[in-house]
């Protein structure tokens, strides 16, 4: 069985080392590090503590005995189990399901086009063209600020359009892949994103893997809200939006609420409420608490119960 390094990359980035380590061995909070004695040293146990989880990173390194790596290398040491055994404790504590003979996926270039496409979002929330946008924002009590935050951005319906822009920075088959465009019949991509508020969803690496998108102005048969589609980067159970930008305030809060839609985390941020997520383009999922929990020993859901989805 072979387990792609795509899987493998998102599997260490749901998995809060912290809790992994912190599960077998004593830890103890200095310094904005989490410290052990080490147990892997050679000859007994320490008595200062050398070695040190990096919970930003998700790895861990003994400054005795250089001993160092991931969740997967600490559990395959520290337990004994082998590569797959490994990886399938840590998916079954997220939740995640471990692909079989999954291909091997380059994942990096979908996460840039995503990347730059929030960049160039956030410049036209900026431009002229983002001015109702600007004002639904400022409508909403929500500031210049908040809105860099999160990155929130405009997608607009002019030219040059999004996929005008991208193929001159990326190649088209990535950009096939990105989720950021539709092909209609004839084989053309357009931007399927267009005159929206743009909510930029980040892994907890705070890369950006995929969008929301919502309507300024009600307009007849649009979606008000319209989410990335599934791609090789965005699997929409285990994603949480806000999730990333509430830990650059606090990395592990007493709490976190739970809310319904990306405009309530915003608001609630905006009212000083920094440690709420939202379920990103689907119904709350098994994946998403045990993600929540792995942050957190508190969840708070706040759900208004109407209006479904959103
Ligand atoms: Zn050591």
């Amino acid at each position: 069985m072979s387990i792609s390094s795509s899987f493998i990359e998102r599997l260490l980035a749901s998995v809060n080392i912290v809790d992994v380590i912190g599960g077998r061995v004593t830890l103890e909070r200095k310094g904005g590090g989490y410290w052990a004695k080490c147990p892997f040293h050679g000859s007994g146990e320490e008595r200062t503590a050398s070695f040190k989880v990096y919970e930003e990173t998700g790895t861990y390194h003994c400054f005795g005995c250089k001993e160092s790596g991931n969740a997967i290398h600490f559990l395959r040491k520290y337990d004994g189990l082998d590569f797959i055994e490994a990886v399938e404790m840590l998916a079954s504590q997220v939740g995640m399901e471990v692909p079989k003979q999954e291909a091997p996926i380059d994942t990096s270039n979908a996460t840039k086009i995503n990347n730059r496409a929030a960049e160039i979002f956030y410049e036209q929330l900026k431009s002229k063209d983002g001015i109702n946008t600007v004002a639904y924002l400022k409508d909403r009590g929500i500031s210049g600020e908040t809105a860099k935050f999160f990155q929130l951005g405009y997608s607009t319906n002019k030219k040059p359009t999004l996929h005008q822009r991208l193929i001159k920075e990326f190649e088209e088959t990535d950009i096939k892949e990105s989720g950021l465009f539709g092909n209609n019949d004839d084989g053309e991509f357009y931007d399927r994103f267009r005159d929206r508020l743009m909510f930029p969803i980040r892994n907890i690496k705070g890369e950006c893997i995929a969008f929301g998108g919502r309507l300024i102005e009600d307009k007849n048969n649009q979606a008000k809200y319209l989410n990335s589609p599934e791609t090789k980067t965005y699997k929409k159970k285990y994603e949480l939006y806000g999730l990333f930008e509430i830990r650059e305030i606090n990395k592990r809060p007493d709490s976190i609420f739970l809310v319904e839609g990306y405009m309530d985390v915003i608001g609630l941020f905006q009212h000083d409420v920094k440690n709420a997520v939202a379920s990103s383009g689907t119904a709350f999922t098994q994946e998403q608490l045990r993600k929540i929990l792995s942050y957190t020993n508190t969840i708070h859901i706040v759900f208004d119960g109407d209006e479904a989805g959103h």
